[in-house]
């Protein structure tokens, strides 16, 4: 039989009523002959709700019982999933993450998939199971540790049951009807796209659309899913939602493909650092061996041999960095004047493939932000985007001016 993988997000689980009404889509599937792999997240609120719970009983928590507690939510879905089906008489079951077995490094919050064995699965297939649920966003490491994948995963474990199983096509079911040209939650003439390419939804989500996780598309990219992105909310036929696909496959695309933001930005400047060899390594260095994820990086002009060394990161992660910065200067090993924090900072970012050769984009993004009195502080660029850091309060503003300026509304 062929297989299918259909994802179904938070939102479209968030209730009992919705879960029946997931179900019957995935009826629809079994009863056109597919053997069906349903990817389930935890309803809406959920794994918030869970990592509440963590961060209030140990704010430095041990990633392992962080993982056992905020995986929980899955499970609970995977099991009311297969009872929805049976009550419908599809024959299906459900499985956690260790009972495939995922394999996942052990890099716990942000695991790595390594290997979904199929014969437990196909085996039950084979029996007459006709639709495996499995939880999402979750996995088991080599020490026998439940992991989770990063917020979002559910999406990459969609896409990797997808590769393992050869499925036909993976559909990701969630709460709008496709990707759009930017959030259409912050831009109301924001434009749904029939297709993407694998390179720019790369970019988007890795920029901060969140339609789906970075890793699914680069798994959906390395081994040629057919990736499609639809509403769980309305009829669907074949040809609904946005498929992502090889840049070959779209025969028209404009210069700039979306806009993506990033809310929980923060700047960071170490001021009056020495300016000498060196240096950006022992700042640097530091900063991820605590686990922060520096963004953008400049230095500014030097005067006197000192200079200003500003970055970015998560929001989340401005803490773990001020520890890491302040205890270098304790231990005598960087030298500077102060550390000043801005954690009212968003990043906004334009994308497409046609940058390659288009000149002109980045100045007219700049032009369109100054026109809107949007200051720029920090600047970083790619082949296919241009990101700029701008005050938190601008970001809506800077999106619509860009999704207009580069009309992203029309086709
Ligand atoms: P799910 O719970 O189904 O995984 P998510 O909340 O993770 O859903 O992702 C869907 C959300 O992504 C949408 O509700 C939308 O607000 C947001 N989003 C951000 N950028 C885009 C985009 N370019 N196209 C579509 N949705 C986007
Ligand atoms: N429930 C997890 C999250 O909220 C995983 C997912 O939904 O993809 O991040
Ligand atoms: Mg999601």
């Amino acid at each position: 039989m062929p297989v299918l993988v259909m994802k179904f997000g938070g939102t479209s689980v968030a209730t009992l009523d919705r879960i029946r009404r997931a179900a019957k889509r995935v009826g629809v599937e079994v009863a056109k002959g597919y053997d069906v792999i349903v990817i389930v997240s935890a309803m809406s609120g959920e794994t918030n709700k869970l990592v509440g719970y963590v961060d209030e009983t140990s704010p430095l928590y041990d990633a392992r019982e962080y993982d056992a507690v905020v995986s929980s939510g899955e499970n609970v879905t995977a099991g009311l999933m297969a009872l929805t089906l049976q009550e419908m008489d599809v024959p299906a079951r459900s499985w956690q993450g260790w009972q495939v077995p995922l394999m996942t490094n052990s890099a716990h919050a942000s695991a790595r998939i390594e290997e979904i064995p199929t014969d437990n699965i196909n085996a039950k297939f084979g029996e007459g199971m006709k639709v495996a649920v499995v939880a999402g966003f979750q996995g088991i490491s080599p020490e026998g540790r439940i992991t989770t994948l990063g917020r979002g995963g559910s999406d990459t474990t969609a896409v990797a049951f997808a590769a393992a199983f050869d499925a036909e096509r993976c559909d990701i079911y969630t709460d709008v009807d496709g990707v759009y040209t930017t959030d259409p939650r912050v831009c109301e003439k924001a434009r749904k796209l029939d297709r993407i390419s694998f390179e720019e939804m790369l970019e988007l989500a890795s920029l901060g659309a969140k339609v789906l996780q970075t890793r699914s598309v680069e798994l959906a990219m390395r081994y040629k899913v057919k990736l499609r992105v639809l509403s769980s909310f309305e009829e669907q036929s074949d040809e609904a939602g946005t498929l992502v696909c090889d840049e070959e496959e779209i025969m028209e695309s404009n210069v700039v493909a979306g806009v993506a933001y990033s809310r929980d930005e923060a700047k960071m400047t170490l001021v009056s650092v020495a300016d000498r060899p060196g240096i950006a390594a022992a700042i640097f260095g530091p900063l991820a061996e605590a686990g922060v994820n520096v963004d953008m990086i400049v230095q500014n002009i030097s005067e006197d041999g000192r200079t200003d060394m500003t970055f970015s990161c998560p929001t989340t992660e401005v803490a773990r960095a001020e520890k890491a910065m302040n205890d270098l200067k304790e231990n005598g090993e960087l030298n500077f004047a102060e550390i000043i924090t801005d954690a009212d900072v968003a990043k906004v970012s334009v994308v497409g493939i046609g940058m390659r050769s288009a000149a002109g984009v980045a100045a007219k993004m700049f032009k369109v932000l100054s026109d809107d009195g949007v200051n720029i502080q920090v600047i970083t660029t790619s082949e296919i985007k241009i990101s700029v850091l701008v005050a938190r309060k601008y970001m809506e503003l800077a999106v619509q001016a860009l999704h207009d300026a580069f009309e992203l509304d029309k086709a």
